[in-house]
């Protein structure tokens, strides 16, 4: 962050200053967990179930925080506030309008939100130093979080921006408006009947609603709800896609059997060979939104192009591939699954498998809402569709996932149902072979501990 007295954090914030002559001034990072503050940090304490940060202040300041921000006195220099997520909100916008000269990109959509924000931290950091933090950085938490780390040296600040209804972007947008806005994809359009996509268009459209008119939209060609929104910003759009009205466009894309894409990068005038290092089809719409939000901030065509194929994904368990010593293979995608996503990696999981065994370990998806049953019986026909070999569907509400295999005719594949992860792992355990490739995903935690056994037992 910028340095900032604690009474200028006490006027931005409206908060009262306590223990505190003013002038103690914050010129580390601010932190929410009590271990993470560095000298000169400021601690900002929320009195959680467990804990309460508040108590966690005189530590703080022993170890050399400047002060403590929260809802309480906690004994030692601070800012006493009533809402610190408001607060963070305002002095996040604060902190942006002493940085006029960041360039400000924010990208929203269903699936790839972190990834994609990984792979323009990775771009971007060529031009110049940028503030993109690994992790799903994405709510009123994350957001302000994210923005505060921006100082003066930075250059660029990549900001996720997750909706989880109307309103939601706009309010992230107040507080960090950004130049450059990606939408990368809405819900899980190309299966149909899953999530209400129209509202959900709608709520990720506010991002490029927000944009100036000397700002640019990079817009996924291949989403039709997404290039609809072209119609709703003033910027100017630069579509991204494999469709051919795409002003950014990637042209014979081939997955190998690592399953990872190849594709030629044109703009209409360059073209250049991309090779990408990360699994996965989808990677291809991630890596061509990077693509544009680069060359928008003014990298040229050939440094994309060999930036590209060097991008890795730092926040963990998407798309995280690695051998066993055994020879199996396991693709960790298990951060987060929905409908599309899982989809993506499903296909991901065929390409791999040639001439492999394949095992698609899946368990529940959350927040479905009325299309819990349906989103998972259909995840379990394209799993079926595309002859995985074995699937596993963990916890019971995971079991509509093989009623929908089932309903595929002619599917070879092998069902089983595991009531919890160490069922899981049994089964697994009992039968790995070196021509495996196993892929675990489910929502949060409820398959990591599967990934995590992959993982450990390779010894
Ligand atoms: P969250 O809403 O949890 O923050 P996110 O949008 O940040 O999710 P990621 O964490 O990048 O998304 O990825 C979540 C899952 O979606 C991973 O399993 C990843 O492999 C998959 N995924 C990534 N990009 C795409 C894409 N373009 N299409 C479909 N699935 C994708
Ligand atoms: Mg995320």
């Amino acid at each position: 962050m910028i340095p900032l007295t604690l009474a200028e954090i006490a006027a931005i914030t409206g908060g009262s200053l306590v223990n505190a002559f003013g002038s103690e001034t914050v010129t580390g990072g601010v932190e929410y967990d009590s271990r993470k503050v560095g000298p000169g940090g400021l601690f900002v304490a929320f009195a959680g179930e467990k804990a309460d940060g508040h108590d966690f202040g005189p530590q703080v300041v022993a170890a050399g925080a400047a002060g403590v921000l929260g809802t309480r006195d906690a004994g030692v220099p601070g800012v006493v506030v009533q809402d610190q997520l408001e607060v963070l909100a305002k002095l996040a916008h604060e902190v942006l309008g002493r940085l006029p000269e960041l360039t400000v990109v924010g990208l929203t959509g269903s699936s790839g939100k972190t990834t994609t924000k990984d792979y323009i931290g990775q771009l971007l950091s060529r031009l110049g130093p940028a503030v993109a933090p690994a992790g799903s950085l994405n709510n009123e938490l994350g957001f302000p979080y994210t923005v505060l780390q921006a100082d003066e040296k930075t250059r660029f600040l990549v900001l996720e921006m997750g909706a989880r209804g109307i309103g939601h972007i706009r309010y992230l947008t107040g507080i960090a408006r950004p130049s450059i806005g990606v939408v990368l994809n809405v819900g899980a359009a190309h299966l149909g009947e899953f999530g209400s996509v129209e509202g959900t268009a709608l709520a990720k459209g506010e991002l490029v609603e927000a944009l100036p008119a000397t700002g640019v939209a990079v817009l996924n060609a291949d989403d039709p709800l997404v290039s609809a929104m072209a119609s709703r910003t003033v910027a100017r759009v630069l579509l991204t896609g494999e469709a051919d009205g795409a002003g950014l466009r990637a042209e014979d894309v081939v997955v190998d059997a690592t399953g990872r894409a190849s594709y030629v990068l044109t703009d209409g005038v360059d073209r250049g060979n991309v090779r990408l290092g990360v699994a996965g089809r989808h990677q291809v719409a991630n890596t061509l939104a990077a693509a544009a939000v680069a060359l928008t901030a003014g990298m040229a065509f050939d440094e994309v192009v060999t930036a590209l194929g060097e991008v890795g994904i730092v926040s963990g368990r998407r798309m995280d591939v690695f051998e066993r010593a055994d020879g199996v293979t396991v693709v960790d995608d298990s951060y987060n699954a929905n409908p599309s996503s899982t989809a993506a990696a499903l296909h991901a999981l065929a390409a791999m498998g040639a001439g492999r065994r394949t095992t698609a370990v899946l368990g529940y998806m959350a927040e479905l809402g009325e299309h819990e049953v349906s989103g998972h019986a259909e995840v379990g026909r394209l799993a079926a569709e595309l002859g995985v070999d074995r699937l596993i569907a963990v916890a019971e509400n995971a079991r509509p996932i093989l009623d929908g295999a089932a309903e595929v005719g002619g599917w070879r594949g092998t069902a089983r149902f595991a009531a919890d992860q160490a069922a899981a792992i049994e089964i697994l355990q009992n039968d790995l072979r070196a021509d495996d490739v196993v892929l675990v995903k489910g929502s949060r935690y409820r398959t990591w501990d599967v990934a995590d056994w992959l993982r450990r037992s390779e010894e």
